[in-house]
């Protein structure tokens, strides 16, 4: 079978899909207060989204993340993930999600074959949960969090954007509730993706090293050997099952292991997080001229123009516009 591999020798096993630019949170870090969303024709339609993931899984890619925007928030998603779970050759369907819509949706995802969750939650302070997602509930999270656990997947993560002054104090805290909750924890730099009004992404930096330091301070971290193929940490809390990961772009560069790329909402192949280099998959399902082998030929060429790592430097202004929503984060 053909494999996607890069001009570096990564083997690209990985797709993450961002399936709508839209969200009904506006978190701080990922949004303007006031978003253009794009227009229905210029994003992909959930058809188009299918055939997509299905070459990807026909060229070697193993494990597929749904994300957004918010993923639950688009009509038709849930039958989209149970026609993605059902792939053959795909051996994991995993979902990022805010958590607003997890109580009426956890069962369903469940029978889609999703196998594991990763849900947002910056602070367990519901007048700060307010501030961060500015139009979030905590509450409606920590239930969409209790339903979930009731449903059984095989793993649950929670993942922590943390800023300075806003939620540093609270990253020992986060980690107490996945330890009662017998979840996973994961603690993320902030990225500069979009432009963001309300704060300095320089003054609100807030390093991987310096969240370790604060958590040795109550728990005891192991080093553990698990590696999930994504770009974390991770260590164990002793007589726990709570793992805790660190995303670290800024501090610790994980390219060298990148196994992954991205699918924008418009239909962009993204081969890398941190650049533009891209490839218009849109405009070639669209063309009159569609041919599923070209198509697939494409995605194995665009391995030659996947960067070899990102640089990210929020001291100054972005150099990437897109925000992260359309990007699959
Ligand atoms: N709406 C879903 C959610 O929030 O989980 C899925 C999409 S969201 C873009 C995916 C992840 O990206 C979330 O965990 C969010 O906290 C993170 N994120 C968004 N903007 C970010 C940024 N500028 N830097 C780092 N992480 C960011
Ligand atoms: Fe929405 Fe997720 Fe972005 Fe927050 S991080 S605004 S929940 S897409």
């Amino acid at each position: 079978m053909t494999k996607l591999i890069d001009r570096f020798g990564r083997t690209v096993d990985y797709l993450r899909i961002s399936i709508t630019d839209r969200c009904d949170f506006r978190c701080v870090y990922c949004m303007a207060e006031d978003m253009t969303f794009l227009p229905r024709n210029q994003i992909l339609s959930l058809e188009e989204i299918y055939i997509l993931a299905k070459t990807f899984v026909e060229l070697g890619v193993k494990k597929i993340r749904i994300t957004g925007g918010e993923p639950l928030v688009r009509k038709g998603a849930l039958e989209l993930l149970q026609q993605i779970g059902g792939l053959n050759g795909l051996h994991e369907l995993v979902i990022t999600t805010n958590g607003s819509q997890l109580v009426g949706t956890a069962a369903i995802l469940k029978a889609a074959k999703v196998k594991r969750l990763n849900i947002s939650l910056d602070t367990l302070d519901a007048v700060k949960f307010k501030e961060l997602t500015r139009t979030g509930n905590l509450q409606n999270v920590l239930n969409g969090i209790q339903t979930a656990k009731k449903e059984g997947f095989e793993r649950i993560k929670l993942n922590a954007v943390v800023l300075k002054n806003r939620n540093h104090d609270e990253v020992c805290d986060l980690v107490q509730f996945a330890i009662n909750n017998e979840i996973d924890i994961s603690f993320i730099e902030e990225m500069p993706l979009g432009v963001v009004e309300k704060h300095n992404r320089a003054e609100a930096y807030y390093s991987s090293d310096e969240i370790r330091a604060d958590l040795e301070k109550r728990f005891r971290l192991e080093k553990s050997p698990d590696k999930t193929g994504g770009p974390s940490d991770y260590f164990q809390i002793p007589k726990t099952k709570t793992r805790v990961g660190f995303i670290s772009p800024h501090s610790h560069n994980f390219c060298s292991t990148c196994n992954r790329v991205r699918l924008t909402v418009e239909g962009r192949l993204l081969l890398c997080l941190g650049n533009e280099h891209s490839v218009d998959l849109k405009e070639m399902l669209r063309s009159p001229d569609f041919n599923a082998e070209n198509l697939k030929q494409a995605i194995v060429n665009a391995m030659e123009i996947k960067p070899e790592k990102h640089e990210f430097n929020i001291q100054e202004q972005p150099v990437i516009f897109r925000y992260m929503n359309m990007t699959g984060g």
